[in-house]
Order: C-alpha cells, then sequence, then structure tokens
C-alpha cells in the first residue's frame, strides 16, 4: 500500500449559526489547541446565515493575520452540512477537522486527532464517551449505527459527533459528489479505506440552544437515511409481496374450509373479500417497489456521486488523472 502523505498543514472547518455567546470562548480555545501543532494550521469558520453577531465577530477574528482565521459569509442558512461543505471549498490543509462552534466537542482534543491520523488513517472519528444527550436521541443512534455499518461496512459508533479529521483526498472525493443533501461523516467513510475511533470527551451546551428545531432534526434523519441507502423504497416491494401472500393463503384457507364446512360457513363472502383485498393491495406496493427501484436508480445517478475516486497514480503523467476525474 501507498504511503500516506505526511501532514504538513492543518485545517478546522467550524460551521456557525447564531452562537455570538460561544465564540469569543471557541475562537481562544481553538487557536490555544492548534498552536500545540507542530505543522501551521487555518481555522475556516462559515457563517451559515446567523441572525446575530455572529458574523461581525468572525469578520473581526479574521481581520488578525496572527490568528489564522478565515472566515466564509453564506448569505442566508443552508443547514449545517451544507455550511461544512462550503468551508471544504476554502481549505488547503492536507488533514481537515470539523468540529461544532457550541463547545461541545472540545477543541483540545484536535492534537490527538491529529496525532492518531498521522498512523495513516485516511478519517479520523470520535466517540463521546460521557454522551450528554437525551435517552431519545441516545437510542435512535443506536439504531442508526447498525443501519450505517450494515450499509456502509465501516463500523461508525458515533455518527453524531462531527469532531472528526479526514485527509485532503477524502475531502476532494466529497467535493466531487452532486448531491444537495448530504450527511458529511457518513459520505466521507463511503470514500475512506482506513478508519478509526476515539474516545472524546463531550461537554453539555454552554450558551444558547440546540439549532435543531424538530423539523430540522427530521430532515437531517431523512437526509441521513437518503444519503445511506436507497433500501426504504425496496422495502415497499418486500412488504408488498407479504400481504400479497397473506391474501393469498387466505384464499387458500378459505376454499379449504368452504369444502370441509359447507356454504354456510366463511360470514357470507366477508373473508373472502378480504382475501381478494389483501392480494390487490399488495400488488398495489409491489408496483409501488418496482416503480421505487427506478426511482432509486435515477437518484443515484442524479446525484452524480464519482464512479470512483483516484487517490494517487504512480508513474504517469498527473495530468490525466485530472482529465479522468472531471469526465466522471
Ligand atoms: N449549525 C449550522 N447551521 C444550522 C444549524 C446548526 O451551521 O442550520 C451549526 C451550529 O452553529 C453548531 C453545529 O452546527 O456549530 C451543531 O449544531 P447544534 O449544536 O445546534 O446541534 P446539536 O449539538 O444540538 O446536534
Ligand atoms: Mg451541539
Amino acid at each position: 500500500m501507498a504511503q500516506f502523505e505526511e501532514i504538513k498543514k492543518v485545517s478546522i472547518v467550524i460551521p456557525v449559526y447564531n452562537e455570538e455567546e460561544s465564540l469569543p470562548v471557541l475562537l481562544s480555545r481553538t487557536i490555544a489547541a492548534c498552536r500545540q501543532l507542530t505543522q501551521p494550521f487555518e481555522i475556516v469558520l462559515i457563517d451559515d446565515g446567523s441572525t446575530d453577531n455572529s458574523a461581525k465577530l468572525l469578520t473581526e477574528a479574521a481581520e488578525q493575520p496572527e490568528n489564522c482565521v478565515v472566515a466564509v459569509l453564506l448569505n442566508r442558512n443552508y443547514g449545517q452540512h451544507s455550511a461544512i461543505m462550503a468551508g471544504f471549498n476554502q481549505v488547503c490543509g492536507d488533514l481537515i477537522i470539523t468540529l461544532d462552534a457550541d463547545l461541545q466537542n472540545p477543541p483540545e482534543e484536535i492534537p490527538r486527532l491529529v496525532l492518531k491520523a498521522e498512523e495513516g488513517y485516511d478519517v479520523v472519528g470520535t466517540v463521546r464517551s460521557n454522551r450528554q444527550d437525551s435517552w431519545f436521541r441516545k437510542s435512535a443512534s443506536k439504531v442508526i449505527n447498525m443501519m450505517i455499518q450494515s450499509a456502509t461496512g465501516k463500523s461508525m459508533g458515533d455518527y453524531g459527533c462531527m469532531l472528526r479529521a479526514y485527509r485532503r483526498h477524502i475531502i476532494e472525493a466529497m467535493l466531487h459528489c452532486h448531491e444537495r443533501s448530504t450527511f458529511i461523516p457518513i459520505l466521507a467513510n463511503t470514500f475512506a479505506r482506513k478508519t478509526v475511533e476515539i474516545p472524546v470527551l463531550h461537554a453539555e451546551r454552554e450558551f444558547g440552544d440546540s439549532k435543531y428545531s424538530l423539523m430540522k432534526l427530521v430532515n437531517l434523519m431523512f437526509d441521513l437515511i437518503t444519503c445511506l441507502t436507497t433500501t426504504p423504497l425496496r422495502m415497499l416491494s418486500v412488504v408488498g409481496s407479504f400481504i400479497a401472500l397473506f391474501g393469498f393463503l387466505l384464499a387458500l384457507v378459505l376454499i379449504l374450509m368452504r369444502l370441509i364446512l359447507g356454504p354456510e360457513w366463511a360470514a357470507e363472502g366477508v373473508f373472502t373479500l378480504f382475501a381478494l383485498l389483501f392480494m390487490f393491495v399488495g400488488a398495489q406496493f409491489v408496483g409501488m417497489g418496482l416503480l421505487g427501484e427506478y426511482i432509486g436508480r435515477i437518484y443515484t445517478d442524479v446525484r452524480a456521486r464519482p464512479r470512483y475516486f483516484v487517490q494517487k497514480v504512480i508513474g504517469a503523467q498527473a495530468a490525466d488523472v485530472d482529465e479522468d476525474q472531471e469526465n466522471k
């Protein structure tokens, strides 16, 4: 296997949405943590259309060159994952670390992530060792973790923790994906060869409230599932086949009972109607499932994820690789 490239620069990407109270502490703690690194660093903060003072604070921080801060201001709110993507477009480091602006992920963990990545990992994930979330969110996470493991083949103990490090080539692969709604940790896993997870501390939100309303959370869940798999569409055919089979078996039982017990049995054809109904409902589901299969394929084509991503070509002219990838 090719030797992993040395990490010459580290980029930190932080999406910010109405976090004016956290920002001063976030900036000072992140800058202090990054100064511990042996590599040069940059901190890219993306203002996701905040309505408070966040954009102003970011601009001020970026205007002081000793901070190594880059501020990216979006014109309106696009959501956490789109904001992070906007940040990815801006970074120039070889290792890119994402984290939340609300200080739930301690910036002090950054040097540990860099050290781990240097061991030759494409993606370094984190697991919140002392999770501070509600029981409901914890159990929802468990179910989704299982789905992620079966769909991507790579384990992800904690998909909700955004404190993660990605190598440059993973970011480039993600920037080649054309889908609008995406879930970055899962997308990254589909391009990673070697991943690892380390436990990190997780703090309670100190300032402000979660920026996810119930509707936004539901939306995020759908982004996550559709980013991961088109299996729910296939489930329509599976459910439909079961309903149709049940209807068919019921019809068989009815015929048998009619032959054994005579015409006065079977509540004057009510059950027969049910059997017919189940068969037709089942057939409709199977039909929808078939449509689903086409829609799933159209969806996969429309989001145009690269079919493959070349990490490196050795012994050929580099220009050819770029051309190839543009054609995907
Ligand atoms: N965020 C964002 N745009 C949004 C919602 C959230 O950029 O529309 C940012 C937010 O500022 C924070 C991170 O995404 O840095 C995670 O948000 P939050 O802490 O509210 O999510 P939770 O921890 O409740 O899942
Ligand atoms: Mg949070």
